[in-house]
């Protein structure tokens, strides 16, 4: 099942040229759902909200990134879904690569569905709220599924809006993001990350050690042409 909802992100992706996970790493089992922000310095600059649902990660890409102000609607672009151990990535993907550029771990925590529907209907229905416990976001929030899409449906659009609550703000939404401009999981900047220096990030899906193993397999794999 997992393996299945996995196959769209293995076909976009070469892993004898990109570090990032196959997904074939088991990850530390959690009785709380998990949750990641990648800052993603692709083609366009963006942040891609990953929330841990059924063994994946449900993808978005936030093209602006989150906003705390409930005035700031910000478009969320369904992604497909990803490994459990890309919640650990951080480094860099190949110029040429699908989605080349520097990734940063920009905030990462627990989340929690939010009202009486089980998420997965509140998913299908396009109406789904939710309660994120991160290091840098807190708060209710609601992903709303477009109606219409602009680029003829090809891709499925939705809105990532702040909900009001005490973790709301009135005005300058985005500060946060400004504010933060380091990795949680490696304290590096974006320049640090791509420049391949600094620290190693600390693992919160996989058990520590787990995440150095990984990387000299898939150097190894890599080798193995
Ligand atoms: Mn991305």
């Amino acid at each position: 099942m997992t393996a299945d909802k996995l196959s769209t992100y293995k076909k976009k992706r070469d892993f004898k040229q990109t570090q990032e996970p196959s997904g074939s790493t088991e990850v530390k089992p959690s009785n709380r759902l998990r949750f990641i922000i990648q800052k993603h310095d692709a083609t366009r600059l963006h942040y891609d909200l990953r929330l841990e649902l059924d063994g994946v990660f449900k993808s978005w890409a936030v093209t602006k990134g989150p906003s705390l102000d409930p005035g700031d609607k910000r478009l969320a672009v369904e992604v497909e879904d990803h490994p459990l151990d890309y919640g650990d990535f951080e480094g860099t993907i190949p110029k040429g690569q699908y989605g080349g550029g520097t990734v940063m771990l920009w905030d990462r925590g627990y989340w929690e569905p939010e009202g009486s529907k089980s998420p997965e209907e509140a998913l299908k229905k396009g109406d789904f709220k939710f309660v994120l416990h991160g290091k840098r976001l807190h708060g209710s929030f609601v992903l709303v599924r477009m109606r219409h899409n602009r680029d003829g449906g090809k891709r499925t659009n939705w809105l990532l809006i702040k909900h009001h609550d005490d973790h709301s703000v009135e005005e300058n939404g985005a500060a946060i993001l400004d504010e933060n401009l380091t990795s949680v999981a490696s304290g590096r900047t974006m320049e640090q990350i791509a420049a391949g220096k600094g620290r190693k990030p600390k693992p919160f899906m996989m058990a520590s050690g787990d995440a150095a193993v990984i990387s000299i397999r898939q150097r190894i794999r890599q080798l193995d042409v």
